[in-house]
């Protein structure tokens, strides 16, 4: 009986030595610093032989390269004063003649002839490491290429912005001058509108530097919402008309909404929300309404125009769209705007989001702060 017993131990720690030898990983046993059996495989990568590795001078420091001594001194520590630690962890190895590996190592635990021990595999992950670090080097120069294009970009916007703005004052004067021909005035009139085109778009693109680089600031102080919306009203009142679109706004609201944040930008939002409504509605109406909650305003933009199918609704706030993939068929537009808006509403500390059908009007909606 007690034989049977005995041999049947011995049958399975053959099988289980078998089976550590045919794994392509180098595996061992580790009791205290002494390794009680390694692998073929760990004897390959590490080229020692079995003798030198089963000598009682062998430790497994012999193994660490000098990086992660410290680590290995930290586990055996944690290990002799039962404090748990992970069962997977990284190391740098080294082998008899200096080879360097980057290792990926499982380990459990285990009871090897009646003492604690501790059984590991060992992937050699030396490639996927260089892979990782030429990775996170190439990113670390894309983000700066990045940030140069995007200041060469603020930069060469800033410069275009002064010129076109003169060029649209000069313009401007011109279309006003009493002794000019009605030809010239008409002439100095598309410059004016050619001139505030571009500088809307230029003006975008220094906005989306300045987020992209951290830098815009804002300026909040206490202003009254619903006198703000009322000048955003009159401004595009001639714009809808002319389209022959209806401006609803603010029925039975109360005259004093006091808000804290920006003025010029929100009114930059709305600007902007308002110029998108007329754009994107033929015909009916375009209603704003804002709704008083408990720390904040929630304002809405509601058109009767082409709306936005659902596939398209995320992509809706992307800076760079492919001008291929074009989301509003025929409008013109640079599709920035929408990339400002929601950024500068997050600054303020806001929200913004959009209900939207193919055909069925879109409704925008974004929080400001109460005062
Ligand atoms: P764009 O200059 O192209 O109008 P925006 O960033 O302001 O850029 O808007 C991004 C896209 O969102 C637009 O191209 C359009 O497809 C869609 N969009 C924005 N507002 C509306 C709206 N009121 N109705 C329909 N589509 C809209």
């Amino acid at each position: 009986m007690r034989y049977d017993t005995e041999q049947q131990i011995l049958e399975s720690e053959y099988q289980f030595q078998e089976l550590i030898e045919s794994s392509k990983n180098p595996i061992y046993i580790l009791v205290g610093r002494q390794f009680a059996l390694v692998n073929t495989a760990w004897l390959n990568m590490f080229e020692f032989t079995r003798s030198e590795v089963e000598s009682p001078d062998f430790s497994i420091h012999q193994i660490v390269a000098p990086e992660s001594l410290d680590l290995i001194q930290r586990r055996h520590d944690n290990f002799l004063s039962g404090i748990s630690q992970p069962f997977r962890y990284e190391m740098k190895a080294v082998s008899k003649t200096g080879k360097k590996f980057d290792l990926d190592v499982s380990v459990t635990h285990l009871n090897w002839h009646g003492k604690h021990a501790v059984q590991g595999v060992y992937r050699n992950i030396t490639g996927i490491k260089k892979i990782e670090k030429k990775l996170r080097k190439a990113l670390k120069e894309s983000r700066e290429h990045d940030q140069m294009k995007t200041a060469f970009l603020s930069n060469l916007s800033q410069e275009i912005q002064a010129s076109l703005t003169n060029i649209r004052e000069t313009a401007f004067d011109l279309s006003r001058k009493h002794n000019e021909s009605e030809n010239v005035k008409e002439f100095a009139n598309y410059i004016v509108n050619t001139s505030s085109n571009l500088l809307d778009h230029i003006n975008d693109i220094i906005d989306i530097s300045k987020i992209e680089m951290g830098r815009m600031t804002l300026n909040p102080e206490k202003f009254n919402l619903p006198d703000l919306i009322k000048d955003v009203m009159q401004y595009f009142l001639p714009s809808a008309t002319n389209k022959g679109i209806e401006l609803i706004c603010c029925k039975k609201k109360k005259n004093s909404v006091y808000v804290l944040a920006d003025p010029t930008r929100v009114r930059q939002i709305f600007i902007n929300m308002m110029s998108n409504a007329i754009k994107y509605t033929e015909k009916g109406k375009i209603n704003i309404n804002y709704v008083l909650r408990q720390d904040d305003v929630r304002i809405s933009i509601a058109d009767t125009g082409i709306g936005i199918a659902p596939e398209k609704l995320r992509k809706i706030y992307e800076s760079f769209i492919n001008p291929n993939e074009k989301l509003s068929g025929d409008y013109d537009g640079s599709g920035l705007g929408l990339t400002v808006t929601r950024s500068l509403v997050q600054l303020m500390g806001g929200k913004i989001w959009v209900e939207s059908n193919s055909g069925g009007g879109s409704i925008f909606y974004f929080t400001i702060p109460l005062a």
